[in-house]
Formats: structure tokens, C-alpha cells, sequence
């Protein structure tokens, strides 16, 4: 196990912000990981795990600690392609593509969600009406001496949430799904048309986290906030209203500070133009949640995970 020193974080997220971690290691398997959580035991170091970076906000002064990259992928079918077990670092995309090639359905509509299993097991990823507590059996994870195995029920998975976010020093080792037959051209449709959708909306090496903020939960308003968005019910799906909405009615598109943008294009969508800082991204974000604040009386929430002292 190399362990480093002073990695730019920059360098290892999408929205290429972020200074050095102190320490920084790439687990390839279990082992390496039981290695580096014994590293940061031993020299009494924190530690936090990250997989594709693809979700995160780190702090200009970086993070002080050791920053373990879960690396350990791939996965296989059980039981005549009805059950999937995958190891953390697996990359969901891939997955999800390959498993459509063998006619086997019930992500597809997450195709394209950048990032690894782990992750999305941690933040209950999904997009188009698929998450990923639908699918999931079970996870194995890490509690900082043994493996413990948990199904779907004790996860507490919600909205962008599970029980992973409340206990940050456990660690996804893999995960079960559960998979139904479908037909395999079918299938590629629905990857086609929803790859076509985010590549407009996301293109090639834009430098972004995903959403910036989560989608608003009607059921957590009160009702002085449900009437303050009462001009937009109509725009309600599946309980939730689009975060863009309301980001949009303030203003938000095309708003930044210095290199730190809001799309022209899409309110919620907030991307470094190769010259922001994080400190940037943070301050137009603070910025957005303001302007919402103030005109409808909703405290925004991050769906981008913030890491490091970040002002
Ligand atoms: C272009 C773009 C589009 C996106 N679209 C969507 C979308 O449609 N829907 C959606 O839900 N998200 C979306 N996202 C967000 C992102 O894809 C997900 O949050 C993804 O799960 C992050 O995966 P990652 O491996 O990069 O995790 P990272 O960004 O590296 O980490 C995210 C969090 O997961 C934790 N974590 C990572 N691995 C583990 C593990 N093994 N055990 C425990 N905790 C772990 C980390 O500590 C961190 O807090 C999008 C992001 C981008 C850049």
C-alpha cells in the first residue's frame, strides 16, 4: 500500500477544486483498505474515502487526513443474471451498460449517473425515477474491524440519504442487487435517449459535480413555504420540486463568481471554468441559497458532498 503525501485534490474530483490532502492512498482491494485504516489508526491520522471524486466540493486548504480511493471494481452475476454483487469501486455506468447488453434491467434509467457503486450506495443515487434503494438486496460494509452484511431496510435509505451518511466511518465493501430480465434492444433505447439528454446537459469534461442542490421535498415544507411556491405546484413530480425551478425564478442562470459559473442553460448547474477556486463555487453557491431564501423561504440543501474547511 503507497501511501502519499500532499496530493492536490484538484486532481483527483470533477469539479477540479480542492488543495492537498495530507495523505492519500488508492485501496486495489480489501486488504489495501484494512491497511490504510490501520496507517491512520496507528499515527492517530482522521480518514475519509472517496471513489470517483465525482460528487464533491473540497476546500481550497485541502484535507487534513488520510483520503483513501476506493479501487477495487467489478462485479458478477448469480443465479441465472437475477442478482448482481458488486464490489465498491465498481464504475455504475459501465455496469449498468454492460448489464443491458445481457438483456438484464432495472437501473437503466441510472445509466449515465457518473461514479462508483459505493457511492451511490451512500447517497441513494438515481435519475428518471430509478434509485438505487430499488434495486439494492444488501451491503457489505466496513465498520473499522470487522465486515458486516445489512439489507436494504436497515441502509434507511432516503432521498439522497442513507445510513452511510450518518455513520461516515463505515465503508461500502460491495453491494447486492436485484435484477429483472428485459429485452436487450429495448433497453439500449432507453440508455440511447437518456445518454442523449445528459450530454447535452452535461457535455464531455465539464467540469461540474452533477446537481449542485437537492430537489425540494414538498412533504418538508410548511405551509407558509408550500404557498410561497404555489405559483410552481404544476411543476411538481413525484412529491419534489426541481431545485432549477426556483434557482431559475432568482436569476440563477449565467450567474458566477469568478470562475465558479451557473449554466446558461440550467439553474442548478454549477461548473468550474478551469479557473475557479473552491472558495468560488462555495461563495456562488452561498449566493443561490440566499436569493432562494430570501424570496421563498427554502434553505436550499447540497446534494455535492463539502469537504475541508470551506468559507
Ligand atoms: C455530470 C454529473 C451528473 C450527475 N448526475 C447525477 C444524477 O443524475 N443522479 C444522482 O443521484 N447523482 C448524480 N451525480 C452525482 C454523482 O454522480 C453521485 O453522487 C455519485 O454517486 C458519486 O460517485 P463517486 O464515486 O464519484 O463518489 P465521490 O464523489 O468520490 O464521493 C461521494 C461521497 O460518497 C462517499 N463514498 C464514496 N465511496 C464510498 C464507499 N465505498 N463507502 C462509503 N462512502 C463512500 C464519499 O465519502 C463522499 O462523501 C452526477 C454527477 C456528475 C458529475
Amino acid at each position: 500500500m503507497k501511501i502519499e503525501k500532499n496530493v492536490l485534490m484538484s486532481e483527483k474530483t470533477r469539479l477540479k477544486v480542492g488543495g492537498p490532502a495530507d495523505f492519500f492512498a488508492e485501496a486495489r482491494d480489501i486488504e489495501g483498505l484494512i491497511e490504510a485504516l490501520k496507517y491512520s489508526r496507528q499515527n492517530n491520522i482522521p480518514f475519509m474515502v472517496i471513489g470517483e471524486g465525482t460528487n464533491l466540493l473540497v476546500s481550497d486548504s485541502g484535507i487534513r487526513g488520510l483520503v483513501v480511493k476506493i479501487c477495487f471494481s467489478g462485479y458478477k452475476l448469480v443465479e441465472n443474471n437475477a442478482f448482481v454483487t458488486a464490489s465498491a469501486g465498481t464504475n455504475l455506468m459501465d455496469m449498468i451498460g454492460e448489464l443491458a447488453e445481457r438483456g438484464v434491467a432495472g437501473m437503466e434509467k441510472m445509466y449515465g449517473i457518473p461514479g462508483t457503486v459505493g457511492a451511490a450506495v451512500y447517497g441513494n443515487v438515481g435519475a428518471y425515477g430509478q434509485e438505487t434503494k430499488d434495486s439494492l438486496v444488501s451491503v457489505r460494509y466496513w465498520d473499522g474491524e470487522k465486515a458486516v452484511l445489512i439489507n436494504n431496510q436497515e441502509c434507511a435509505f432516503g432521498y439522497r440519504t442513507s445510513i452511510f451518511k450518518q455513520c461516515k466511518d463505515w465503508i461500502v465493501l460491495e453491494a447486492m442487487f436485484q435484477f429483472s430480465e428485459g429485452d436487450r434492444n429495448a433497453l439500449k433505447k432507453t440508455i440511447a435517449e437518456i445518454s442523449s439528454v445528459r450530454d447535452s446537459k452535461y457535455p464531455k469534461g465539464l467540469a461540474c459535480p452533477g446537481s449542485f442542490f437537492k430537489n425540494i421535498e414538498l412533504s418538508r415544507l410548511s405551509s407558509s413555504q408550500l404557498e410561497s411556491i404555489k405559483p410552481f405546484l404544476e411543476k411538481v413530480k413525484g412529491n419534489k420540486l426541481a431545485a432549477g425551478v426556483l434557482l431559475e425564478a432568482v436569476g440563477a442562470k449565467g450567474m458566477g463568481v469568478n470562475g465558479a459559473k451557473v449554466a446558461s442553460y440550467h439553474g442548478n448547474l454549477i461548473y468550474n471554468d478551469k479557473t475557479a477556486k473552491a472558495s468560488d463555487v462555495a461563495a456562488l453557491a452561498g449566493q443561490l441559497k440566499h436569493l432562494v431564501l430570501e424570496k421563498y423561504g427554502i434553505m436550499l440543501e447540497p446534494e455535492v458532498q463539502y469537504v475541508g474547511e470551506i468559507s
